[in-house]
């Protein structure tokens, strides 16, 4: 039971359909763990991505963590029965020497090729992820099959942005999805405000539609987006503040009668609970959005759960960030409240398997063993090319 080898490329990624569009240089790690095992006569490979939003992470995954599961022993990865990767220790075996605090972005690098173990264990036994994970953990009573899901996308255009926005909308509601978030925070408030106007024509309600603003928003500007936000009703307020500006974030969660989401850039356990103790967030009504890549893997993503439980907080408030298969199968598996989705945006890593929709709104994980990456042709064409 060992990993016999490693690949890894970082690969561009793309906020728009249209990825001719500059996106900031925007990139992701790409993974493939080739397991020892065999089935069919050939060798389960575990295949993951440094799920969006955080640029690749080549130097720490070649350098520190992947070499470390290459060296491990068979002993310190198997389950106690022998028959497949413990991924709880492996993980172990990736941050052995790692010091407390300092998470920068190691925490993605570790999560990247956390996916791809969760991919080769899930894959040895035969059952999708979702089904595998459930299993693994003992909550099988939990699992939710299908879950709730919404189409995230809505970057600004540099050019004709209102026409391009309202058909992406048009085209997430024809896929079946009956909730969009579209971003706001890279334009003037007014022009913001109009971009959600024109979204709502779309929608039945407001509280169909969430707005993100990408942590762009200093004090002062957070304050009066949310009072001039609060009157529309939207679902929820995303990201309004910098991530550790817990003081600005209770300033908008005191005043703001709608709910707050955040968490997506929060990365580990301790901030967690800072964010708990200092954010000002409610518990009956804001949303957690830390991404079970992004946060160490599924090992730290369990543990940000589990302190924030702790808290109050319900599985009801969890809609993880990232969009992709593999967090469907993490919301799925823990029974959370529902999965962000990105039909669009970040092709060929976001989204539902090929031909396959929501029914109004809600999605199911895919039942190919592990996470069902070899269900996107064109996102697994990318994994195979890391064998060449
Ligand atoms: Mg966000």
């Amino acid at each position: 039971m060992r990993f016999v080898s490693f690949r890894e490329r970082s690969v561009p990624i793309s906020r728009y359909g249209d990825s001719s569009i500059p996106s900031g240089g925007l990139t992701t790690s790409i993974v493939a763990l080739t397991t020892d095992v065999r089935r069919n006569g050939k060798p389960i490979v575990g295949y993951g991505f440094s799920s969006i939003g955080r640029f690749a992470q080549s130097g720490l995954i070649r350098e520190r963590f992947a070499p470390r599961l290459m060296e491990a022993a068979d002993s310190d990865l198997a389950n106690v029965e022998r028959t497949n990767f413990d991924p709880l220790r492996a993980w172990e075996v990736m941050m052995r020497g790692e010091k407390p605090g300092g998470h920068g972005e190691r925490c993605v690098a570790v999560g990247t090729l956390d996916m791809a173990i969760w991919d080769a264990a899930a894959k040895i036994d035969g059952l999708p992820l979702y089904r595998w994970l459930a299993d693994y953990l003992g909550v099988s009573h939990r699992t939710t099959v299908p879950v709730r899901a919404y189409a995230s996308g809505g970057y600004l255009y540099p050019r004709d942005d209102t026409m391009q926005l309202m058909d992406e909308i048009r085209c997430l509601l024809d896929y079946g999805y009956t909730h969009v978030k579209i971003k706001i925070g890279s334009a003037p408030l007014a022009t913001d405000i109009a971009r959600i106007e024109s979204a709502l024509t779309l929608l039945p309600s407001a509280d169909h539609l969430s707005v993100d603003a990408m942590n762009a928003y200093d004090g002062r500007e957070s304050v009066a987006a949310a009072a001039a936000l609060a009157p529309y009703g939207l679902w929820w307020l995303e990201d309004i503040c910098d991530p550790l500006d817990f003081e600005t974030l209770s300033t908008v969660a005191a005043s703001y009668a709608g709910p707050v989401a955040a968490g997506e850039a929060l990365f580990s356990v301790a901030e967690a609970k800072l964010l708990n103790r200092y954010g000002g967030l409610r518990p009956k009504c804001d949303i957690l959005q830390f991404d079970p890549v992004h946060c160490y893997g599924i090992p730290g993503y369990l543990r940000i759960i589990d302190a924030m439980r702790e808290g109050e907080w319900g599985a009801s408030a969890f809609w993880p960030h990232g969009g992709h298969l593999f967090g469907l199968h993490v919301v799925s598996a823990l029974g959370l409240g529902g999965c962000e989705m990105n039909p669009i945006s970040f092709e060929p890593f976001g989204g539902l398997p090929d031909g396959v929709f929501p029914q109004k709104g809600n999605v199911k994980p895919p039942d190919e063993p592990g996470i069902g990456f070899e269900a996107k042709a064109m996102l697994y064409r990318r994994f195979q090319e890391l064998h060449d």
